[in-house]
């Protein structure tokens, strides 16, 4: 029987990272991943979208199997499908057996389905990764014009701009009254909508689809109201759920948010066994309660933490802040942390500030766009809660540095005096800088500035 010290059981972002971050603390082990993707198969998560405008195939959005050979750690292309941990075994379904010291799971999520009449028919489709099932969608898209998008979050909004490229008719239909509301608040969904109607992307929010019409193939859905909309192509994009059956049938314990239950070290109920990504639970970092975020940054981070952890413990999970951005056509829009909406329902009492400015210095460079950001401030602690990004292609950085804020806990007079640099192409100008501006007009509303 083959023998690994570490056997990590998926072979994407989260299983990826823990490999190789396992393979910097602990020179000398044999690590080993099985995944079901064979070689070169592996994609790229979240640029699933842009496989149908941007990029035009799967085989171009790839993970390249040599991070696995660079860093000494073994492939077996097959599925797990039980785990003994008595005997410290997995197998797969062909039957072969693999002992572990120490086993990871980084089975992924995959996406919900609704049992809603029609949701059987030909030509509803899912955001699944996986080679083959995209490039029948891609030929399918050839043959379609109308695309009915259910679920207007963040996926839901890219695959919409990426199939308009395409020249096709795209309604997205969002139960709640905004685009992203899951995400964003109000002000700043309003934002993405617009820029959606701009690019000839149609929106129905406050819908619900109750059914999906067609007899074999889909020619339309039918709302809650009644309404009925023309589609030759359904695309569902509602959430995913934790892949979590074979922890599951191996008694491991599931979360409140049905995620592999585990403790601050991102062990599970088996202290031989962790989990990690997105078919782990998360705790907030704000609350320590439960959170439903899934995210491949923070399957990349869970993996840094458990490839460090898994001989000694070496890294602690404090939570997830949640940081992500989007882009439709030329808007970047984005957050870390929590949004006014969300720092409320987590019951902080807080202040907000609010800053324009272009993001190139002058603004007649090239390319410069207007740059708008909130950022939320505990009234007690002074700490940074949250913040919320629009403009142009810098505000995926933009939300990363604001989550490096969050995560050191620092306060409006920190972030204020925060070093940074500037660039005229690259960067808002030194003296309207956002981050900074945006802290200090929160001062004044904490009327908070304190003698040293
Ligand atoms: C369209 C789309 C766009 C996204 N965009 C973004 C984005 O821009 N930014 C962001 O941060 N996140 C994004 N996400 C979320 C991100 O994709 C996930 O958070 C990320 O993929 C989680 O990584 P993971 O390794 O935990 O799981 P997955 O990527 O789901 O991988 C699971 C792995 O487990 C393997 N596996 C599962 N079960 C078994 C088994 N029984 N035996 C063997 N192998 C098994 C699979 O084969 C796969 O290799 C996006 C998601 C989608 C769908």
């Amino acid at each position: 029987m083959e023998k690994a010290d570490v056997l990590i059981i998926g072979g994407s972002a989260a299983g990826i990272v823990t490999g190789m971050t396992a393979r910097k603390h602990y020179k000398e082990v044999k690590i080993t991943i099985i995944r079901k993707e064979r070689e070169g198969q592996v994609l790229i998560p979240c640029g699933l979208p842009y496989i149908f405008g941007t990029v035009g195939a799967p085989e171009k959005n790839i993970i390249p199997d040599t991070l696995l050979t660079a860093n000494n750690i073994d492939l077996i292309v097959g599925e797990a499908t039980s785990i003994d941990r008595e005997a410290k075994t997995v197998t797969t379904a062909r039957g072969k057996s693999i002992g572990y010291k120490k086993l990871v799971l980084a089975t992924g999520a995959a996406p919900i389905i609704i049992p809603i009449p029609g949701i059987k028919l030909e030509n509803v489709f899912y955001a699944i990764k996986d080679v083959d099932y995209l490039n029948g969608l891609l030929k399918t898209l050839d043959g379609v014009k109308d695309v009915v998008i259910i679920g207007g979050g963040f996926i839901g909004l890219e695959f919409g701009d990426e199939f308009r490229k395409r020249g096709l008719n795209i309604t997205i239909i969002e139960m709640l009254p905004h685009c992203l509301q899951l995400v964003l608040d109000e002000d700043f969904c309003t934002l993405a909508e617009n820029k959606l109607k701009e690019k000839g992307i149609n929106t129905k929010t406050n819908a619900r689809v109750d059914a999906i019409l067609g007899e074999k193939r889909v020619t339309g859905v039918k709302l809650a109201g009644g309404e009925e909309l023309k589609a030759d192509l359904v695309f569902m994009c509602i959430g995913a759920r934790p892949e979590t059956e074979l922890a599951q049938k191996a008694g491991l314990q599931i979360g409140e948010t049905k995620g592999i239950w585990v403790d601050e070290y991102n062990r599970t109920s088996d202290k031989d066994i962790f989990a990690v990504g997105d078919c782990a639970e998360k705790r907030s970092f704000f609350t320590k309660k439960p959170s439903a975020l899934r995210l491949a940054s923070i399957a990349a981070n869970e993996g840094r933490i458990v490839g460090a952890n898994l001989l000694e413990l070496r890294r602690r999970n404090e939570g997830t802040i949640g940081s992500f951005a989007t882009t439709i056509g030329d808007l970047g829009i984005g957050m870390a942390g929590l949004s006014e909406a969300g720092a409320k329902a987590a019951g902080f009492d807080f202040v907000t500030s609010e800053v324009k400015t272009p993001d190139k210095h002058p603004s007649s460079i090239p390319g410069a766009k207007e740059l708008r950001m909130k950022l939320m401030f505990e009234k007690a602690s002074h700490e940074i809660l949250g913040g919320e990004v629009c403009g142009g292609s810098t505000v995926g950085e933009t939300v990363n540095i604001l989550a490096a804020l969050i995560q050191n806990r620092m306060t409006a007079n920190e972030v204020a005096t925060f070093q940074y640099g500037t660039h005229p192409f690259l960067t808002p100008s030194p003296i309207p800088y956002p981050i900074a501006n945006a802290a200090e007009a929160a001062l004044v509303k904490l009327r908070c500035f304190t003698p040293l």
